[in-house]
């Protein structure tokens, strides 16, 4: 697994996926994990581009349970070892290098709604290159990396599924709403409201 891997995952090359290349390859070779290893948590501070770099190189995902969404809006990675609680957290502290004026100027003009073939291909070198910086960069520019003790999350459960009253759609059992003595699935439960 390479970036060029990541990028036809994600389906763009950004800066935000270098990010998340450059996290989960530290992960791994901070916990001493091949790439894909099952024994690997990851629980990511946002849901960005980077996260999708992170689902690729790390084999953590939402589906296998092993990828878990705190929703703080932070570039803040922690990557557990199966059954802990030995865990890395990776902060990103990386601060790209300042535009020079004229690329300042049709940042600007973009920030403003300018969609000039001239503003578009500027902005998109611009891009280009900050991810090419991240890419090159030392892993101690990018990150803030502290070794750490977490309590493993639990594994994901089984429950058992139940029809909504309404729909009549499956959903599982704790995701349950009673309304008026029915339980409803959270949509149709919304709309009673
Ligand atoms: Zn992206
Ligand atoms: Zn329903």
């Amino acid at each position: 697994m390479n970036f060029e891997d990541a990028i036809k995952f994600h389906g763009h090359a950004c800066p935000g996926l270098a990010i998340g290349y450059r996290v989960a390859s530290l992960a791994l070779k901070e916990l001493g994990l091949r790439a894909r290893d099952e024994e690997l948590v990851a629980i990511v501070e946002n849901n960005s581009c980077a996260v999708d770099g992170i689902q690729l190189i790390c084999g953590c995902t939402f589906g296998k349970g092993n990828l878990i969404l705190k929703d703080y809006g932070k570039q803040v990675y922690t990557f557990i070892k199966r059954p802990g609680p030995d865990a890395v957290r990776i902060a990103v502290r990386w601060e790209p290098p300042a535009d020079d004026p004229e690329t300042a100027a049709m940042w600007e003009r973009y920030a403003a709604g300018d969609r000039t073939p001239e503003v578009v291909a500027a902005v998109q070198d611009r891009k280009t290159r900050k991810m090419k910086g991240v890419l090159a960069a030392d892993d101690s520019d990018l990150f803030e990396v502290k070794r750490i003790k977490v309590e493993m999350p639990e594994t994901a459960k089984i429950y058992p599924t139940i029809t909504c009253a309404r729909c009549g759609e499956k959903f599982m059992e704790p995701r349950a709403k009673m309304v008026s003595g029915q339980q409803l699935c959270i949509p149709c439960s919304q709309e009673e409201e």
